[in-house]
């Protein structure tokens, strides 16, 4: 198959699979098979489920090639290492036209939210959210005010604080939605563009400063990554094309009795900083407890450690976790809740609270896992605990 454009294809390395099949028989739609040589995924069945990912005991399930023309079942079974990833002129999800635009940021959206377990609703007491006021034939132009580095010069991952400027335009955003960027192509034409990417808005509703007509992202830049590179590299007074807002569920309830439980990785923080600056500002004393459990690499590689340690254990309560501290044992998000399960299992056991999981999409099955177990361990059914939060608009998943 040569495509339009490139895909993110998924693929298993065959020099560190154990061949013991665990993801064969994991995939639910069989888009895994093998012969007596190698373990091979069917590109035209993958739905990038991810279902697969975390039964694998040896990661070589956890490979990824950005491809133009896919590699075949017989390839697959022939290799006998991975090839390695190859320049190609595309970057995935490249719509040939503006109005096809449109459509790749709905399916991008829907995507994110496909964990939640189908459509959720907004918490009952969440403000109402304008969506799709700009699109990509109409944007509007944000002008930067300020791009600065969050994680330390030595970590592994450059995450960007990245100020935008709305200036006279209506741009109204709730903390948990996203805006689209449509980064321009390569041909030094300002009005081309190549495609759009969403990024979660890291400021309140009010403005990243209090009272402005602006708003923060939180951006990492990805090797290759064409809209991520565009927008970390933007200077103070460079101009960005916007699209949206966008989502209507991943948003927080305005009462603030309720409780808030906010699990993320990496940049899945951002919309869990505009929703404690929200309350913050709103609501310093509220009886509503918010709780954060946030995974990352090292303590460097956290974006916003240092405004975090500012604000009051009273408001949130932050729990910290690092996967690759020299010495230590690799901890994840997962490991964290669980040795919280007794608060947890209290917060489960009330009406009044919310979930929110947001980052990469490799922490679902684990956190998932744990929500099951502390629930168990209590007393709770967590599927029917997790489906009648998602019937109260009270769970809500965004991965990427
Ligand atoms: C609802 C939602 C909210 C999001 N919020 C955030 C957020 O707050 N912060 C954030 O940082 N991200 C966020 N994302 C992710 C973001 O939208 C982008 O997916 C991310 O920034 C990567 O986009 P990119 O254009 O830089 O990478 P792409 O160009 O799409 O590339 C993706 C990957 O493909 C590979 N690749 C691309 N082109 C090539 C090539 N020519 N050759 C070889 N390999 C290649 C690279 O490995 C690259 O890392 C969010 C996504 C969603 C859906
Ligand atoms: S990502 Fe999902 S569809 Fe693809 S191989 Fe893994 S389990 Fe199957
Ligand atoms: S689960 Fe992992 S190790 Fe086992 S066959 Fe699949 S890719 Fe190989």
């Amino acid at each position: 198959m040569v495509l339009s454009k490139a895909l993110k294809q998924h693929l298993i390395d065959p020099e560190i699979c154990i061949r013991c099949y665990t993801c064969e028989q994991t995939c639910p739609i069989g888009a895994i098979e093998h012969d007596d040589n190698n373990v091979v995924v069917d590109v035209e069945k993958c739905n990038h489920c991810m279902d697969c990912i975390s039964p694998c005991p040896t990661g070589s399930i956890d490979e990824w090639r950005v491809v133009e023309t896919p590699y075949t079942l017989e390839q697959q079974y022939e290799w006998d290492e991975l090839p390695e990833q190859q320049e190609i002129a595309t970057a995935p999800n490249t719509s040939t036209s503006i109005e096809a635009l449109d459509d790749d940021i709905a399916a991008l959206l829907a995507d994110a939210h496909s964990g939640a377990g189908g459509k959720t609703l907004a918490p009952a007491s969440a403000s109402k959210p304008s969506v799709n006021l700009y699109k990509p034939s109409g944007p509007a132009t944000a002008t930067v005010q300020g791009n600065y580095r969050l994680t330390e010069d030595s970590a592994d991952s450059d995450v960007r604080h990245i100020i935008l400027d709305l200036g006279q335009q209506n741009f109204p955003v709730l903390e948990g939605q996203s805006v689209g960027v449509l980064a321009p192509d390569a041909s030094g034409d300002d009005d081309s563009t190549a495609m759009a990417r969403l990024y979660s808005v890291s400021s309140p509703r009010d403005g990243e400063r209090l009272g402005y007509n602006n708003l923060s992202l939180t951006v990492k830049r990805e090797d290759k990554g064409l809209c991520s590179n565009y927008l970390c590299d933007l200077k103070k007074g460079d101009t960005v094309k916007l699209t949206g807002p966008y989502g209507s569920t991943f948003l927080m309830p305005n009462d603030a009795n309720c409780h808030l439980l906010m699990i993320c990785t990496g940049t899945g923080s951002a919309p869990f900083r505009a929703i404690t600056m929200h309350r913050q500002r709103l609501h310093p004393d509220a009886s509503g407890r918010m709780t954060l459990v946030f995974g990352a690499r090292t303590p460097e590689s956290l974006p916003y450690f240092g405004p975090l340690k500012k604000v009051p254990d009273s408001l949130l309560q932050k729990n910290l976790v690092y996967s690759r501290v020299e010495g230590a044992d690799k901890r994840y998000v997962q490991d964290e809740l669980r040795d919280m399960a007794d608060d947890i299992a209290a917060l489960l056991k009330q009406d009044s609270t919310c979930i929110y999981i947001c980052g990469l999409r490799a922490m679902e099955d684990g956190v998932e896992q744990a929500f099951n177990d502390i629930a168990t361990s209590a007393g709770l059914d967590w599927a029917e605990v997790r489906s009648a939060m998602r019937a109260d608009g009270r769970y809500h998943v965004e991965t990427y």
